[in-house]
């Protein structure tokens, strides 16, 4: 089994990844940070999050799995003096495998693809956009932005904006709105709104300057035109502890460790 070992740089000391690396190779493992069949990543969800950009045209061939060093770590189950463990639950298939569907949303001539969300924001100005689902308009919406989420994203940003989280076993789309005006001349659905798989949500900015941000990055030369959103059809697979249990992970992670 090739592992890579995928971590943010200038946030692992050297001598902790010599560590990690020595560990690996003595378990019998080869490092391969090219075409690995497991990715470890190692820092926070972040770190996650780009450890899948890293590797999108590869993701049906790699399963990842996370060593949390220090951050919240939703998508983690080791920490950090855990990897002798993680090496041998690997070796031993003992593990909980869970795959998640990526958003993708389709500009003119490009795509983005997305874990957690892809949101547009106006810092400066009003954002106007329509919004239409399924070839039908929904609104004329006026405020900070409009995200749309992922079942596994609606913990993350979604759910600073009260929107509602979603088991990540339901394929789904979050429409979630940021600042929305609403008045007497102004209305938006003002609530949240949670579509099924075959879903597509259409948005026509009408502002210049806006932010197309997706996960932890931000999009260049994304400002005008018609974007599409739905969920594609590449999944990334994350590996768990063999007891992972979504409601214990949920309880871990938003009340109490
Ligand atoms: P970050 O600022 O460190 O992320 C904000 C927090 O969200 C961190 O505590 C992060 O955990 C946690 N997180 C990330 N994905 C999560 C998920 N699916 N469920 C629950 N918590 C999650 O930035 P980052 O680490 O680069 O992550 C990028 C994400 O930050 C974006 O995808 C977006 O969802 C989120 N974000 C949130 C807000 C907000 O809530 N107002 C604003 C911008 C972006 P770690 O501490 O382990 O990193
Ligand atoms: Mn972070």
């Amino acid at each position: 089994m090739k592992i890579a070992l995928f971590y943010k740089e200038n946030k692992l000391s050297k001598e902790c990844v010599d560590d990690f690396t020595r560990i690996i190779k003595a378990h019998g493992f080869e490092i391969d940070n090219v075409s690995p069949d497991v990715v470890i990543f190692v820092g926070g969800d972040g770190t996650f999050l780009r450890a899948v950009h890293r590797y999108l045209d590869s993701l049906s061939k790699i399963k990842f799995v996370g060593i949390n060093k220090g951050h919240l770590g939703y998508f983690f189950s080791y920490q950090e003096n855990e990897l002798e463990l993680l090496l041998s639950d690997l070796k031993a298939k003992k593990y909980h495998e869970e795959s998640y569907r990526l958003l993708k949303a389709s500009f003119a001539d490009s795509e983005i693809y997305a874990v957690n969300e892809i949101r547009i924001e106006s810092p400066f100005q009003t954002l106007i956009s329509e919004v239409e689902i399924n070839h039908k308009r929904l609104e004329s919406f006026r405020g900070n932005g409009l995200v749309v989420s992922t079942s596994l994203g609606s913990s993350a940003y979604n759910k600073s904006l009260s929107g509602a989280i979603v088991s990540p076993k339901l394929e789904a789309m979050e429409l979630t709105e940021i600042a929305p005006i609403n008045n007497r001349i102004y209305h938006s659905l003002h609530s949240s709104l949670v579509l099924d798989a075959n879903s597509e949500i259409v948005l026509k900015p009408k502002t210049s300057n806006i932010i197309v941000g997706y996960d932890e990055l931000v999009g260049e030369d994304k400002n005008s035109g018609v974007i599409k959103f739905s969920l594609s059809d590449k999944k990334v697979s994350l590996l768990y502890k063999e007891d992972y249990d979504y409601i214990s992970h949920l309880s871990k992670t938003f009340i109490e460790d």
